[in-house]
């Protein structure tokens, strides 16, 4: 019998579950992407109490039980991000940081740079009402796309090598292409391009903002990147407005 596994867990989902559990998705520092039960928690009286929400950054005890559900047996709280909660604007960003993190990392294989960065942007958010912006939020999945491998090449055309002429974007060849391979791609701005290299190289408080023309290029060119190559629907931003 493995011994309990102790873990900081940021929450992703929190599902009621029969009369007073809730099922819990962490995103854990060590471990992946995990479910687990929280027993009683509903209750009033739960020792719990209310530090299992969505956003909670929290260092839990987990034991295994039957099945894949682990069970929660310890709860301290790191940061509870509160603030995210009192504009609609950054409730949404957060839950849309945690769904594509969830989307795209939905194994137990470790991440730790994912936990950090998820983290970071809760914090981010809720420290500052105005990073719930498009921007931020494009360049949080980049931040995703370079963890799980499928970042788009941007420095040379992705089907030829030519590093002049960068003028479009597929998925399928992976990354930005040029004029003469553009057959199966859509056209990429020369401000989407740098928005996209800025994104990867700043940190995300400092990332670059764009036209909304060019943010609508670069969410394209993600979301494309997540369906070709991870088979992942993220969630749209911009697309949705
Ligand atoms: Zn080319």
């Amino acid at each position: 019998m493995p011994g309990p596994l102790k873990t900081e867990a940021i929450v992703l989902r929190s599902i009621r579950y029969g009369e007073a559990d809730r099922i819990l998705h962490v995103y854990t520092l060590h471990h992946g992407r995990l479910a687990a039960i929280a027993k009683g928690v509903r209750r009033a009286r739960s020792r719990f109490g209310a530090r299992l929400e969505p956003f909670f950054h929290v260092r839990a005890v987990l034991h295994e039980g039957r099945g894949d559900l682990l069970t929660v047996t310890g709860v301290d709280t790191i940061a509870t991000h509160g603030a995210l909660r009192d504009h609609a604007a950054t409730l949404d960003a957060a839950a849309r940081a945690c769904d594509a993190v969830s989307r795209l990392f939905e194994t137990t294989e470790p991440h730790p740079e994912v936990f950090r960065l998820l983290a970071n942007e809760l914090a981010l958010l809720s420290s500052d009402a105005l990073q719930a912006r498009p921007a931020n939020g494009l360049a949080f999945r980049m931040k995703l796309l370079l963890a799980a491998g499928i970042v788009p090449q941007l420095g040379a055309c992705a089907a030829c090598g030519e590093s002049e002429h960068l003028s479009g974007f597929s998925a399928a060849a992976g990354g930005v292409v040029c004029t003469s391979c553009e057959a199966a791609a859509f056209p990429l701005d020369v401000e989407c391009y740098r928005f996209l290299l800025g994104a990867l190289a700043r940190p995300l408080a400092q990332a670059p903002d764009a036209s909304e023309r060019a943010l609508r290029q670069a969410e394209r060119a993600i979301a494309e990147m997540a369906e070709y190559h991870a088979h992942v629907r993220l969630r749209p931003l911009l697309q949705a407005a």
